[in-house]
């Protein structure tokens, strides 16, 4: 029986037309009411934040607080836990950089982690402790239980990995960091488009996103962190907005998360933000979840009838089908099928260690969004026929 995959909302993108897009683990496309809110808030409703004394810039202040709400509730936080970001690299700079280390100078990562999962740390002078995978590449939480200690101040795991699609039981990760009094910070790039996220429910203590991959602008995302931790990290950036009182003896900083908003904010961006979060939110994320399943089982099923295309990352991945084209380098893959309109990733993913551990120098990935159908599926399985015509190994 042929795979259904229903939900209907292509007609919504005008990036689209007749575009086979399967890169959206990078960057989504962007729905038609998301590039409304952009164009109204930077043109009939434009202001400044939290300055102005006059009625169109308090308007924007409500609009900017409002997006801040709305990210709240999504992933089940309150307000005063959400810190605006330039997106999931600065959110986790900000912890690794500004979370007091009380002695813990080790963090917990697994072998799946996007750089900006790695490096931040390493930057901050942590030293790094590596979780390995299971043969069906997910974070090993059996091993991750044996290793996790009383020096590591946190246990740092994508929620859902960007090359593999693996779904991490974060419910469990939880438990194991605060074994030992780690806490646990969750990548969350992956997951915010497409996982109902509780962060209470989870108990993990930071979650960081992007805005960009939920359907909403670039250059804005966000950290959630429990108020508490947020409140014993120092300011990292210096300016107007974040302060209580300035004299050039001292200053004094006002609670989290404005301490942390340095500066005139991503105004347009958060409302942007806001916009995508409703739209995800009027379809519902399990809907989204349950569209992506099919498209990820329609093509594991397709290529695996292919005798020379190896699949990588469990089945039941989020969204995302990473694999290989024996003898066929992934940008030589990459670049036939975009002869063919359809757009894959081809490379290391920013995710170079997990290239070494699964013995390759790069995979191909392709990646499901809403608006992604079985018709992209199609012409990404015809595309790959001709590779291996073209490559003579089909
Ligand atoms: N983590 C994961 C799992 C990602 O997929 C990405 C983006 N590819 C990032 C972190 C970094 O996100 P950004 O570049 O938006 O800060």
């Amino acid at each position: 029986t042929r795979i259904r995959a229903d939900l209907d909302v292509r007609d919504q993108f005008p990036a689209l037309g007749d575009w086979h897009y399967l890169d959206s683990a990078a960057t989504a496309q962007k729905p038609q009411a998301v590039l409304d809110a952009i164009e109204l808030a930077y043109g009939r409703d434009y202001a400044t934040v939290h300055r102005g004394v006059y009625q169109r810039s308090s308007d924007m202040t409500l609009a900017f607080e409002d997006a801040r709400f709305a990210l709240a509730r999504y992933i089940g936080a309150s307000a005063n836990e959400i810190v605006f970001t330039r997106g999931a690299t600065e959110a986790i700079n900000l912890v690794a950089r500004q979370l007091p280390k009380e002695g813990r100078g080790r963090v917990l990562v697994s072998a799946l982690e996007h750089h900006s999962n790695i490096v931040p740390w390493q930057l901050a002078g942590y030293q790094l402790d590596v979780v390995p995978l299971t043969t069906d590449g997910r974070i090993d939480l059996d091993a991750a239980e044996g290793m996790v200690s009383e020096e590591h101040r946190v246990v740092a795991f994508a929620h859902v990995s960007n090359v593999l699609g693996s779904i991490l039981d974060a419910r469990r990760a939880a438990d194991i960091a605060h074994s030992k009094d780690a806490l646990l910070l969750l990548d969350g790039c992956q997951s915010a488009p497409r996982l109902t996220v509780e962060v209470a429910e989870i108990g993990c203590d930071f979650y960081a996103c992007s805005g960009h991959k939920l359907y909403g602008p670039t250059g804005i995302g966000a950290l959630f962190g429990r108020h508490e931790l947020l409140q014993s990290m120092p300011p990292w950036q210096g300016g107007g907005a974040m302060i209580d009182r300035v004299s050039f003896e001292s200053s004094t900083f006002l609670d989290a998360p404005a301490r942390f908003e340095a500066g005139t904010p991503h105004i347009v961006g958060a409302i942007g933000l806001h916009a995508a979060i409703d739209w995800v939110e009027g379809i519902g994320r399990a809907a989204i979840h349950n569209h992506e399943t099919s498209l990820v089982a329609a093509t594991r099923e397709a290529l695996r009838r292919t005798n020379s295309i190896r699949l990588l990352g469990p089945e039941d991945s989020a969204g995302i089908v990473s694999f290989e084209v024996e003898g066929v380098h992934p940008h030589d893959v990459g670049t036939i099928l975009d002869d063919a309109g359809v757009a894959i990733r081809a490379g290391h993913h920013c995710a170079q260690p997990l290239m070494d551990v699964l013995g390759v120098p790069a995979t191909c990935r392709a990646s499901f969004a809403a608006h992604s159908t079985l018709n992209d599926v199609d012409a990404l399985v015809d595309g790959l026929n001709r590779v291996q015509r073209i490559f003579g190994n089909g």
